[in-house]
């Protein structure tokens, strides 16, 4: 388990899987070949061999008013995934998270920055057969926008699986707010606007005492793309959006002293921006 510090805000990391290789699927052009020649991933965000190395996590930030849980991971029991390995997980994530100071009944707040299969997973857990909120007192804030869109999927069955057991059933129980891609979730929390990988995607800002911190969500998924902004995942929704959206976060932040957290991040997860020749790396 991980914890950072943001002025009076603890961000607390609870793994779900963690594994190097088998990253192909999610960044085409991080050969093995090309990786192995960035020494600066060696050996937290990649292998000797140039394997990645990437986790699946929810991000739990506490702040003096709210306990919000940011992205849900894969979730157990859960079937029709398109990655075979992803299907029926039996995970310990909740006993992970009440060891951790966290039981599922003292979250207040549930943050999808998108919408995607490895963010709203334990959304909802099985119950003698249904689909039940896992976080029955919380609010789950979800883009307006990304919502709509996974909605009115129709043709996409892995997407149309995802939706029907990890998003309507928390809809159906009237605990979902639609938000703005800008929402102030609390005076240290907001969202912000990170597009390209899904429509509506959105990373979490944290402020508190003059620190910051930044949870990217997907618009990044392993640190290799500080260096090479230009590749892009193979779900991304508007891949020159997406890179875009790099780019700009990260001249942004480069050299400044904003904490961020990488979403899919291998430990140590968070790091802090800094210019690299042409490109960028992350310092930790
Ligand atoms: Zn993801």
């Amino acid at each position: 388990m991980a914890t950072w510090r943001i002025g009076e805000v603890s961000i607390t990391r609870i793994i779900e899987l963690e594994f190097t290789g088998g990253t192909r699927f999610i960044l085409p052009d991080a050969t093995y070949d090309a990786c192995r020649e960035i020494r600066w991933l060696q050996p937290h965000f990649a292998d000797e061999n140039g394997k990645l190395r990437m986790s699946v996590q929810a991000l739990v930030v506490e702040t003096p008013s709210r306990r919000i849980v940011v992205d849900t991971c894969i979730g157990n029991d859960k079937e029709g995934r398109g990655v075979p390995r992803w299907n029926n997980l039996q995970g310990p994530f909740l006993s992970d998270l009440e060891a951790a100071g966290y039981p599922r009944d003292s979250i207040d707040t549930v943050l999808c920055t998108h919408l995607h299969v490895d963010h709203v997973g334990w959304n909802t857990m099985r119950v003698d057969g249904r689909w039940v909120p896992t976080f029955p007192k919380a609010r789950y804030l979800m883009g307006r926008v990304e919502f709509e869109h996974w909605r009115d999927q129709r043709h996409d069955e892995g997407h149309r699986a995802v939706f029907a057991d990890s998003v309507a059933p928390v809809f159906e129980a009237g605990l979902v707010d639609l938000v703005e891609t800008d929402h102030r979730v609390s005076d240290e929390v907001s969202l912000t606007p990170t597009l390209g990988h899904t429509p509506g995607h959105v990373s979490v800002k944290i402020t508190s005492r003059g620190e910051e911190a930044l949870i990217t969500g997907d618009f990044i998924h392993h640190p290799v793309q500080l260096t090479h902004p230009e590749w892009c995942s193979a779900a991304d929704y508007d891949k020159a959006e997406g890179e875009r959206t790099r780019r700009d976060v990260f001249a942004r932040l480069a050299g400044t002293p904003t904490l961020v957290i990488g979403t899919h991040f291998a430990m140590p997860t968070a790091g802090k921006i800094v210019r690299d020749g042409e490109a960028y790396r992350l310092a930790v």
